[in-house]
C-alpha cells in the first residue's frame, strides 16, 4: 500500500513502523487511540491486515450451545446469567443438548460454541460428558468450549488441576478453548465488574496450560463500561506477551459492552467511532495474534461490514440464533445469517469471503483473489 500524503510526523513514523513489521509500543498503541483521524487508522490498520491475509475476509458455519445461564458469579456487565430458581433461568439436561446437536445433523456445520454460566454443581465429569454426546451426534465439528471462567471452576469441583481438567475433556473430544471471561485483566477495572471470577493470572494460565497441550484459544477483551485507553492497551500487553511464549492464540475478539438489563446500563453504550478505533488499535498492536474478528451478534451487520476495513479479516458465523448472551444486552434479538448473507455483506464491502473451518482452514478451495 502506498503511504498517504498528508501525514504529520507521529503517523508518518508509525506507517514507517507498521510497514517494517517493528511490534507498537504502548505509548504508540495509545497514541493511535487518542488520534481523531479515522481515516488514517483505518488505513494503517488495512496495511497490516493486508499484508496477513490479503483481501479475504473470513466466515464459518457454527452454532452455539448455552448449557445453562445459572451462575455462581454476579458480574456487573452481566446481563445473561440467573440464580438458581430465577426467572429466566435454564439447565439443559444432557437430552436436551443431544436435541440441539442433532438439529445439525448433514447441515454443513463444522463449529459448535459452547459457553454458558457457571453453574453451582457441575464438574469436568459433566461437561466431559456432554461433550461426548455432541461428538457421537457430529462427529466431524470442532467442538470449541468454555471459558477459563467456567474451566477454573469445574477443575476445582472435580479436585483437578488445570491440566488434569483439560486433558479430561480433550479425551472427551474439546478441540479448543473461545476467549471468553477476559473482560478486562486490570486489577483496578476487574475489582469494581467481577472481582470475584478468575483473575488475568488465573485465566492466563489456564490458556497457557491449553497452549502447553496443543489445545489452541482464542481471547477476547470487553471494552466501552468503566476502562480507560490504558487498560485496554495492558490487557493486549498481557496477551501479546502469552502469544510470544506459546502461539497458541489464534483470534482476538475485541467484545463491545451493551447496556440492557445489566448493572451499568448507567453508562450507555461507546459509539461506532470507537469502535471502528478499537479494531484498528488492536489489530496493529496484537501484531502476533493471527486474526481479529467482529462478532456480528453484538456489534450488529452494518459495524461488522464496516470493521473490515479497520484490521478487522473475520466475521464469526452463522449463529442460526442459538446465542443468547448479547440478545439479552441488547444486540441482534435473533442473531442467524445465512452463508449466503454472509457473503454478500463481506463481497460488497470490497472484500472476498472465505468459509474456514476453526482453525482458519478453508473449508472449500480458496477463491482467487485479485
Ligand atoms: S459474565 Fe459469565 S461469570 Fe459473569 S455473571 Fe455472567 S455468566 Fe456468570
Amino acid at each position: 500500500m502506498l503511504k498517504p500524503p498528508q501525514l504529520s510526523t507521529t503517523e508518518a513514523y508509525l506507517w514507517d513502523k507498521v510497514q517494517s513489521g517493528e511490534p507498537l509500543s504502548d505509548e504508540d498503541a495509545l497514541s493511535l487511540y487518542n488520534s481523531q483521524n479515522l481515516a488514517f487508522l483505518g488505513a494503517l490498520a488495512t496495511l497490516l491486515r493486508e499484508k496477513l491475509h490479503g483481501k479475504v475476509a473470513y466466515y464459518n458455519r457454527n452454532f452455539h450451545i448455552e448449557p445453562t445461564n445459572i451462575c455462581i458469579y454476579e458480574c456487573a456487565f452481566c446481563s445473561f446469567a440467573r440464580k438458581p430458581g430465577e426467572p429466566g433461568g435454564w439447565e439443559y439436561s444432557p437430552e436436551e443438548i443431544e436435541a440441539i446437536a442433532e438439529r445439525y445433523v448433514g447441515t454443513g456445520v463444522t463449529e459448535v460454541h459452547i459457553v454458558g454460566g457457571v453453574h453451582p454443581k457441575r464438574g469436568i465429569e459433566y461437561y466431559a460428558d456432554i461433550i461426548r454426546r455432541i461428538k457421537r451426534i457430529l462427529p466431524h465439528v470442532h467442538v470449541k468450549a468454555f471459558t477459563a471462567v467456567e474451566l477454573k471452576v469445574m477443575c476445582a469441583r472435580s479436585r483437578m488441576s488445570y491440566e488434569e481438567g483439560l486433558i479430561a475433556l480433550r479425551e472427551a473430544g474439546l478441540d479448543s478453548l473461545p476467549g471468553g471471561g477476559a473482560e478486562i485483566f486490570h486489577p483496578d477495572i476487574r475489582n469494581q465488574i467481577c472481582a470475584t471470577k478468575a483473575d488475568a493470572s488465573e485465566w492466563l494460565e489456564i490458556h497457557r496450560t491449553a497452549h502447553r497441550l496443543g489445545i489452541p484459544s482464542n481471547a477476547t477483551m470487553l471494552y466501552g463500561h468503566i476502562e480507560k485507553y490504558e487498560h485496554r492497551i495492558h490487557h493486549m500487553r498481557l496477551l501479546r506477551e502469552l502469544q510470544s511464549e506459546t502461539g497458541g492464540f489464534n483470534c482476538f475478539i475485541p467484545l463491545k459492552y451493551r447496556r440492557e438489563n445489566n448493572a451499568l446500563s448507567h453508562l450507555g453504550e461507546v459509539s461506532i467511532i470507537e469502535d471502528l478505533k478499537n479494531y484498528a488499535v488492536s489489530r496493529l498492536y496484537l501484531h502476533n495474534i493471527p486474526h481479529l474478528k467482529a462478532y456480528w451478534p453484538m456489534i450488529g451487520r452494518v459495524t461488522a461490514q464496516l470493521s473490515l476495513s479497520f484490521g478487522v479479516d473475520d466475521l464469526d458465523g452463522t449463529i442460526d440464533d442459538t446465542t443468547k448472551i448479547y440478545s439479552m444486552a441488547g444486540g441482534e434479538e435473533h442473531p442467524a445469517m445465512t452463508t449466503e448473507e454472509l457473503e454478500h455483506l463481506i463481497y460488497s464491502a470490497g472484500y472476498v469471503p472465505l468459509e474456514r473451518d476453526s482453525l482458519y482452514r478453508p473449508v472449500r478451495p480458496s477463491p482467487v483473489i485479485a
